[in-house]
């Protein structure tokens, strides 16, 4: 068990266990070096508690990433509820789960993910105060709007790097998923000029960007492959598969989705074939930055947008590193995000 949170530079592991409701939780606190910790809570039918372990460490890193190249002073973490949702998900479950994330007083707050919705934050959150995603004074509700906006700032970054020019106006946009982020990113892109060409597999979200964006709409099979400047994944992860880039027409990556490259060897590639990829925990952090106001109940919509529109140097300061040191940019996200990891150690309190 040591080997592995050496592997992965983890923390510290609870396991949360209530009879009385059926839940098995692990929550991973990855590193406390940046501040308290943030990550979502996610519900799922793992095979084996190996898996459930892998996912909690894998994700908990992610976050401690993610923040670290938003600037945040939040450290990262990921919890877990091993088991099928549609048979075990009770308010009891929830209420107990908010009961364990209570006893971590503040060092992990978490929120909606995978299977877990609003609603089931707001049980938890009878159980604790360190939930957030919620509405209220100070809190910032949904994030999904920021998201997006934080998604459109980090592709007018990357269009300067790549064309030269932050505007959209003229450039051919391909958006798979217009979901909460998804729809809103076309907005944006929409208002700034850009064409759309849109896939959904809810046929109802497809039928409302054309009427309202203008968007020519696509099979979802063919989204990744159409001629496009950009594409921008807003659907589920595991979008690029190595052997699928050389049927790529686009010279730009970047959207809402978490995990977009399968693995590494999709980054490799999209690299050798000039596409620029934007990591997506660097473009899609708004999310959390909106979560990590709500958790300092400052949040207010000015300061929020403004932070939104900071993604826009985030994504700058990252293509500039990776260019500086000659590295795809998949690859000098997680060297990026050590660095300030790293950096702020010996300043821990
Ligand atoms: P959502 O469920 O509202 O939207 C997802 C959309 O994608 C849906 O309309 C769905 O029909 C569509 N979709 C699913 N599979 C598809 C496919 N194969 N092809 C085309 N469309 C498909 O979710 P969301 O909140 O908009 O999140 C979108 C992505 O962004 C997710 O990967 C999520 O993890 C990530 N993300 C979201 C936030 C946020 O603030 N909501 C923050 C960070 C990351």
């Amino acid at each position: 068990m040591f080997e592995k949170l050496k592997e992965y530079g983890t923390e510290e592991l609870h396991f949360c266990n209530d009879e009385e409701s059926g839940l098995k939780a692990i929550i991973a606190i990855h590193s406390t070096v940046l501040g308290p910790t943030v990550g979502g809570t996610r519900f799922w039918p793992y095979e084996s508690e190996e898996k459930a372990l892998f996912d909690v460490l894998r994700l908990s890193r992610g976050m401690t990433y993610k923040n670290a190249v938003s600037g945040l002073k939040y450290g990262g973490s990921k919890g877990v509820i091993i088991g099928d949702p549609a048979k075990l998900k009770s308010e009891k479950l929830l209420l107990a789960y908010g009961r364990f994330v209570d006893h971590l007083a503040g060092m992990f707050t978490t929120g909606e993910d995978v299977n877990i919705s609003v609603q089931d934050v707001e049980i938890m959150s009878r159980a604790t105060k360190h939930m957030a995603g919620i509405g209220g004074a100070g809190r910032g509700g949904d994030p999904s709007p920021y998201t997006a906006r934080g998604v459109f700032r980090g592709l007018q970054a990357g269009a300067n790097e790549k064309f030269g020019s932050d505007s959209f106006s003229g450039k051919t946009v391909a958006v798979q998923g217009l979901g909460k982020v998804g729809y809103d990113v076309c907005k944006w892109l929409h208002d700034d000029g850009a064409k759309l060409i849109v896939s959904d597999i809810n046929p109802a979200n497809a039928e409302r960007a054309k009427n309202e964006l203008g968007a020519t709409v696509v099979d979802p099979s063919e989204i990744l492959f159409v001629d496009c400047d950009v594409f921008s994944p807003n659907a589920m992860g595991a979008v690029v598969k190595v052997d699928e880039v050389t049927k790529l027409k686009c010279a730009m990556i970047g959207g809402g989705a978490n995990n977009v490259l399968v693995d590494a060897a999709a980054g490799e590639a999209l690299d050798k074939a000039g596409i620029l990829y934007i990591p997506d925990y660097v473009i899609n952090a708004g999310g959390v930055i909106s979560i990590c106001l709500e958790i300092e109940r400052v949040h207010d919509e000015q300061v929020a947008n403004r932070k939104m529109d900071g993604i826009y140097d985030n994504v700058k300061n990252l293509l500039d590193f990776a260019n500086k040191e000659k590295l795809p940019t998949y690859l000098a996200a997680d060297k990026y995000a050590q660095k300030i990891v790293d950096d702020a150690r010996p300043f821990r309190k």
